[in-house]
C-alpha cells in the first residue's frame, strides 16, 4: 500500500465524523483538515518512538496522535456510525456532551485519586502526570456501527462506544457509567502506560500494521506497529485487571461526582453479565481478565466505603434525562 493511500486510510474513518460543526462545539476539537494532520501524527508518532519515550511524558500533542492513529485502527474492525444524518449527528452530538460535561464534573475526583490509597501502585511522576494531563483537542466519543456490545477507550482522550452498548443501557445514567469507565482509563492515563509496557515487551509487530501501514522500516510501519500493537490489545483483551478495577471504582466515584446515580456502575454491569450470558459465543465484553461478577463485587465495595448514593439532584433530574435518552437513541 503506498503511503498516500495509508494516510487516506486513517483520513477517511475520521472524515466521516468531520464536517460537523456540531459536533466540534460539542467535543471542543477541531476534526478539520484531518488528512494532513494523520500525516503530522506518522512523524510524530515516530519522533516519539525514536526518542525512546517509554519512561517518560509524552507530549499532550503525541498522546493525542497516538490515541487517533489507535482509533483508526479501532474503526478497522468496528465501523464508525454513519453521522451524515439529522439523527447520527444528535446521537453524537449528546454522546459528546455528556463525556465532556462529565470531563469537567470530575476534575475534584482524579485531584482527590492519589489520597484515596487504594488505587494500583503508581510513582510520584505518574501520580504528576495524571495531575497535569491535558487533553490537546479536548474529549471525543464516537459511536461505533456495531450491534455487539463493546466500548473502546485510546490514549489522547478518544471514547468509542458501540451502537449495541448504547441499547443496552435502560437509561441516560447506565450510558454514563459506560462513558465513565472509559472516562477513567483516559483520565488516568492507562491507555499510555499500556502501550509502555507494550513497548517494554516489544510487542510492536503485527500483520495488521503491515497491511494498514506497509512494510517495516517504513515511517508508516513504525507508527503503524505502535498504534496497532495498542488497539489490539484494547480490543482482544481491554486493560489490564488492576486497571479494569480502578476504572470502574474511578467511574462510579465520577458518575456521582457528575451529578447521575452512581448506582447506575452496577445496573450497567449487571445487564452485560446477562448478555454475556445470552451470548456466551460472541466473547467478553470490554475486558477478558476481571469477571464481571467481581467488577461488580468491586463497585459494590467502592459504593458501600465512599458512601456513594444518588443525591436528590440525580432522581429530580432522571425523568427529563430518560425522555431525551429515549428520544435520541431509542425512537
Ligand atoms: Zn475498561
Amino acid at each position: 500500500m503506498r503511503s498516500a493511500n495509508k494516510l487516506g486510510l486513517l483520513g477517511a474513518g475520521m472524515l466521516l465524523l468531520a464536517g460537523c460543526a456540531a459536533l466540534e462545539r460539542a467535543a471542543h476539537g477541531d476534526w478539520a483538515g484531518a488528512t494532513v494532520e494523520v500525516a503530522k501524527s506518522v512523524t510524530t508518532g515516530v519522533k516519539a518512538l525514536e526518542d525512546s519515550k517509554v519512561d517518560e511524558n509524552y507530549t499532550p500533542s503525541e498522546e493525542y496522535y497516538i490515541g487517533r492513529g489507535t482509533s483508526a485502527v479501532v474503526i478497522q474492525s468496528y465501523p464508525a456510525a454513519d453521522m451524515s444524518s439529522p439523527k447520527g449527528k444528535a446521537q453524537l452530538v449528546y454522546m459528546n456532551e455528556m463525556g465532556g460535561y462529565m470531563r469537567e464534573a470530575t476534575l475534584e475526583v482524579t485531584r482527590d485519586w492519589r489520597k484515596l490509597g487504594e488505587h494500583n501502585s503508581r510513582d510520584e511522576k505518574a501520580i504528576e502526570r495524571i495531575n497535569n494531563q491535558s487533553l490537546w483537542k479536548g474529549l471525543h466519543v464516537g459511536l461505533l456501527d456495531s450491534n455487539e456490545v463493546c466500548a473502546f477507550a485510546t490514549p489522547g482522550g478518544f471514547i468509542w462506544v458501540s451502537r449495541g452498548a448504547v441499547l443496552l443501557c435502560a437509561n441516560e445514567d447506565e450510558l454514563a457509567a459506560i462513558i465513565c469507565h472509559e472516562l477513567g482509563h483516559v483520565v488516568l492515563n492507562h491507555g499510555i502506560d499500556a502501550y509502555r509496557e507494550a513497548n517494554q515487551n516489544q510487542i510492536l509487530s503485527s500483520g495488521a500494521s503491515k497491511a494498514l501501514f506497509g512494510e517495516s522500516g517504513s515511517i508508516g510501519s513504525i507508527f503503524g506497529n505502535m498504534v496497532v500493537g495498542l488497539a489490539e490489545q484494547v480490543i482482544t483483551s481491554g486493560y489490564n485487571k488492576d486497571q479494569e478495577f480502578e476504572a470502574d471504582n474511578w467511574g462510579t466515584r465520577a458518575l456521582a461526582a457528575s451529578g447521575y446515580d452512581p448506582r447506575a456502575m452496577v445496573a450497567m454491569l449487571k445487564r452485560v453479565q446477562e448478555y454475556e450470558r445470552l451470548n456466551a459465543e460472541k466473547g467478553k465484553y470490554l475486558s477478558n481478565h476481571p469477571s464481571v461478577e467481581a467488577r461488580i463485587e468491586e463497585v459494590e465495595k467502592v459504593l458501600k466505603t465512599a458512601k456513594l448514593q444518588a443525591n436528590p439532584t440525580a432522581s429530580q433530574g432522571a425523568a427529563t434525562r430518560n425522555q431525551r435518552f429515549v428520544d435520541t437513541f431509542k425512537k
